[in-house]
């Protein structure tokens, strides 16, 4: 595996990649990788002949109240886990060679924002729409892999790949869990001890109104009430939302049909956690 650091060379590889015909899969993170980054890489490694991941904490899609500086970070044990993973590229750069002068365009995510993260960390899908076309047009992906954790943004990266006609192709990955079904993130490491023990509650409040649609609920109301009234006797964080909407379009619905997500954010005391699942309603048994 080779680690590059700027544009220029990672932009020359890439081309010359192409070039020889081969594919590109495209794992783009902000590192501190966990057993979720290595399921988009593996899965990139099946489909792909020559695999690129991206460590980069991108300064752009954080708030000014949020953990830009904080976030976890250990480059040396990130390099070790992507290379004994079969990624072929680790690209690497720093925010002075990402952003060396501010940006002419800006870019704003239209829609698929008002709602869920995008309703309190106001810019952030601007600035992960910013930094995935940037990183796009260096990497020039085939593929490119994104968790389902993450759900909203893979709803704006959907946007974006057909909005600009980018070749790309979205690969969205199932979430990884805990054995307890705590959604694996790189912000667990935040959770006191008895956060981590309560943790495990946001999945089992998802399954319960995922419970309740399979028993016949059509309306979205009850079943946000049915996650709500879960969380707030279950666990010490605060329930910043449950929602249930239609995905990818991230509509409101007056009846539960079709594809939908349930997803939900809690802040405990120095981590904010984000979960969800995708059901068809339609298809449940
Ligand atoms: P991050 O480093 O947090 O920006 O995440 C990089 C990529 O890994 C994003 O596409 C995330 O959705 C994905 N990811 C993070 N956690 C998980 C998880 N538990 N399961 C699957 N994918 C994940």
């Amino acid at each position: 595996m080779k680690v590059i650091e700027t544009i220029k060379e990672m932009q020359s590889k890439a081309t010359s990649i192409l070039t020889s015909g081969k594919s590109i899969g495209f794992v783009p993170t902000m590192g501190f990788l966990h057993e979720g980054h290595l399921a988009l890489i593996k899965k990139a490694r099946e489909e792909n002949e020559i695999v690129v991941a991206s460590i980069f904490v991108n300064p752009l899609q954080f708030g000014p109240n949020e953990d830009f500086e904080t976030y976890p970070r250990d480059f040396e044990r990130d390099r070790v886990l992507a290379e004994e993973n079969g990624v072929d590229y680790l690209f690497y750069p720093s925010v002075e060679e990402m952003y060396p002068a501010k940006m002419t365009i800006k870019l704003t995510v239209a829609k698929r924002v008002d709602c869920l993260c995008g309703r309190t960390r106001i810019g952030h899908f601007d600035g992960v729409a910013t930094v995935l076309l940037k990183l796009f047009s260096i990497v020039r992906p085939n593929r490119v892999y994104f968790g389902l954790k993450d759900a909203q943004q893979v709803a704006v990266v959907d946007g974006l790949i057909k909005d600009f006609n980018l070749p790309i192709q979205l690969c969205p990955v199932d979430t990884v869990r805990e054995e307890d079904g705590l959604a694996k993130s790189s912000r667990n490491v935040y959770l006191t001890g008895s956060e981590r023990k309560e943790a495990k509650e946001l999945y089992q409040s998802l399954l319960i109104g995922k419970e309740r649609i399979k028993k016949g609920e059509k309306d979205p109301k009850n079943v946000v009430e049915a996650i709500q009234n879960y969380l707030n006797s279950s666990v010490s964080g605060s329930v910043e939302y449950v929602e249930v909407l239609s995905y990818p379009e991230l509509e409101e619905l007056r009846e539960l049909h079709g594809r939908i997500i349930l997803a939900l954010a809690v802040k405990f005391s120095k981590a904010r956690l984000i979960d969800n699942i995708i059901i068809d309603v339609d298809r449940l048994k």
